[in-house]
């Protein structure tokens, strides 16, 4: 019997939104609109996603003892996840500091502050919440070594879904250990290096060619393929007016890996992940456009 449907292993931070006319050069000061500061970084996202969904979610990430760490344990506790894992102290709360312009692209600098503190030993005093979830998801604004401590701290039986993001080389350890390993065309692009080819269905069979379990590629308004080296299957997205996809890939891999814990097979799993992805993309935000169960199934 497990507590957790899903525990997220991953990053919390604070975004730090000024619209601008226009960037600043060199040695030059801007005016901008007011701040406006939302939860964000990609653990905490997949764990309100999935909190909204229904799924009993826990978070292990680490905040800086400041007034973003406390916005960041709110906001997951309003969404219905469980903090007891969220440490504290070490460093300042994770940043992004963003300028998004009229045309609506973005410039930021991200200061990784607490997220890059989570550690290996953190990991490994959390045996008991690990062995409490069905499934563990985690991504990689956090240490590698602490991902990598989590796939060796993995409880029999539990199933372990990784979104690299950002993307990295990743050790052959936890390659092994990701049923799936779910990255989106850009992530898939780097991993594979200058070998990619050009199909999603490449792709897939590059990245299975290097040791997960299962592979899904999300892409975009078209949906997803998944693979698991016997099949790849392409799952149609819902067609809907997209406002702002950001924080889709979270609610797209949240809704994933929490469905694969309640038993449905990849492709079932992936088409109401769609759903939910497709539902986020509608309303503007991360966390504030992450959809309910209801939601979900009236889209
Ligand atoms: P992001 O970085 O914006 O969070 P991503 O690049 O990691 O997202 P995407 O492949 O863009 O990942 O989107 C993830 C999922 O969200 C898709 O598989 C799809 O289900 C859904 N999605 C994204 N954009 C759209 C869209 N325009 N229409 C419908 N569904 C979408």
């Amino acid at each position: 019997m497990y507590d957790y449907d899903l525990l997220v292993v991953g990053s919390a931070n604070a975004d730090l939104v000024i619209g601008v006319d226009r960037r600043p050069g060199p040695g030059e000061t801007v005016l901008g609109s007011d701040l406006a500061v939302h939860p964000g970084g990609k653990g905490a996202n997949q764990a309100v996603a999935a909190a909204r969904l229904g799924a009993r979610t826990a978070l292990l990430a680490r905040v800086g003892d400041d007034a973003h760490g406390r916005l960041l344990l709110d906001s997951q506790r309003a969404a219905g996840v469980d903090t007891v894992g969220v440490l504290t102290g070490g460093a300042p709360t994770g940043v992004a500091l963003i300028t998004v312009d009229p045309s609506g692209d973005n410039s930021i600098v991200v200061s990784p502050g607490a997220n890059a503190r989570l550690a290996p030993e953190d990991v490994r005093a959390a045996k008991v919440l690990l062995s409490s979830a069905r499934v563990v998801s985690a991504q990689l604004e956090i240490p590698l070594d602490t991902v990598a401590e989590v796939v060796r701290s993995l409880a029999d039986g539990s199933r372990f879904v990784l979104n690299p993001s950002p993307p990295a080389p990743l050790p052959a350890e936890v390659l092994a250990a990701c049923d799936p390993l779910v990255v989106n065309e850009h992530e898939a692009r780097v991993i594979l290096g200058g070998s990619a080819g050009d199909a999603p269905e490449e792709w897939a069979d590059g990245l299975l060619a290097l040791g997960p379990r299962s592979v899904v590629v999300t892409l975009g308004a078209e949906g997803a393929l998944v693979a698991d080296g016997e099949s790849a299957v392409r799952v149609p997205s819902v067609q809907v007016a997209a406002v702002d996809t950001t924080g889709a890939g979270d609610a797209f891999t949240a809704a994933l890996a929490w469905r694969l814990g309640l038993g449905d097979d990849l492709p079932t799993a992936a088409a109401f992940a769609v759903r939910v992805g497709a539902a986020a993309v509608t309303r503007e935000g991360a966390q504030a456009s992450f959809p309910t169960l209801e939601e979900t199934q009236a889209l």
